[in-house]
């Protein structure tokens, strides 16, 4: 099967090194109603600029998986990817109940919104003709910002449209979770009683969680694991992400992929609350994985071998299942 880039299609097999959660352009829902000084030029080169960082690293394509409310911007990511060469794949999907699902999605149910994702994954996002090449789902709100329950009825509603979507179309699901109170397991749960295989699923944000019991249970279902926030030291230190990533491989569970959830460039601006954390978190940059977290791993005992299959293995075989 083809995988949609936005820049059109490409194999699994080009993919090659693979972040699989970074974000080129985002804002939360309402943010461009405040982005009157928001520099979509000097915006641009800044990205195009991080993003020739972390080719240089050797990275080839990264996973954009905006949600649709979060100042999705295809157009911005092809640019971005016509200038640097990094291949990029965007996402469509809605965020979850606390922070995101608009009014007007809150109003449709599980199959008409699962036909506007079809529609986006086969026609195109929009009228950019740019298609999404995965679906995004979510629950759990952000550690001191909002909602940070298990999964409500709305969001129970989303999931199962992306269930169906990804059964309509074959492109696989991420899924965004909480790291202080997970709930991949019952996601799995909603998700298989739509038919969707679990090696279609990656339930990401699972690095900070740091319970084997939890990792064990979602990786014995044959989901994957998106250890995806490297360098957000406010939520977990990465010596957490770190300890559980080395003990999985140590163990031989190794279906796990690895980013950092960056966010290259913000529409709207920032609060003091995520000013505090990006000011606390001086490594959560795209080629903090390739400068510090790999040679963390190599120290560790972590062979070539293995760090090649999370990076390029994994990505390969969780599109082309
Ligand atoms: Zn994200």
């Amino acid at each position: 099967m083809k995988i949609n880039t936005v820049l059109g299609s490409c194999d699994a097999a080009d993919l090659g090194p693979t972040l699989v959660h970074e974000h080129l352009l985002t804002g939360m829902p309402g943010a461009y109603l405040d982005a009157a000084d928001f520099n979509r030029k000097q915006e641009f080169a800044n990205v195009c600029g991080a993003v020739e960082k972390v080719k240089q690293c050797g990275i080839s394509t990264i996973i954009d998986p905006c949600p649709m409310e979060l100042g999705r911007d295809p157009e911005f990511a092809a640019a971005i990817s016509d200038r640097t060469g990094m291949r990029v794949i965007m996402s469509t999907g809605l965020y979850n109940d606390a922070m995101g699902i608009p009014t007007h999605f809150r109003m449709l149910d599980s199959d008409e919104i699962a036909e506007l994702y079809v529609r986006e994954i086969t026609d195109g996002i929009g009228s950019t003709g740019i298609k999404a090449g995965l679906i995004k789902a979510a629950n759990s709100g952000m550690p001191g910002f909002a909602g940070e329950k298990g999964i409500t009825k709305v969001e129970e509603k989303v999931f199962r449209a992306a269930g169906r979507a990804q059964k309509a179309t074959g492109v696989p699901i991420l899924v965004h979770n909480s790291e202080t109170a997970p709930f991949g397991r019952e996601v799995l749960d909603i998700l298989e009683s739509e038919g969707v295989e679990p090696k279609r699923v990656m339930i990401g944000h699972s690095c900070g969680v740091g319970d084997m019991r939890y990792y064990f249970d979602i990786l014995q279902r044959g989901a994957w694991l998106g250890f995806d926030r490297f360098g957000i030291e406010m939520v977990a230190p990465d010596k957490l992400r770190l300890a559980s990533l080395i003990g999985l491989l140590g163990v031989g569970h190794d279906r796990i992929m690895l980013a950092h959830d960056t966010v290259a460039c913000w529409l709207g601006r920032l609060g003091k609350g995520m000013r505090s954390m990006l000011k606390n978190s001086p490594n959560w940059k795209l080629t903090h994985i390739s400068e510090d977290i790999l040679p963390a791993l190599r120290k560790a005992g972590v062979t070539e071998d293995a760090i090649d299959t999370l990076l390029v293995k994994n990505p390969r075989d969780y599109f082309a299942a």
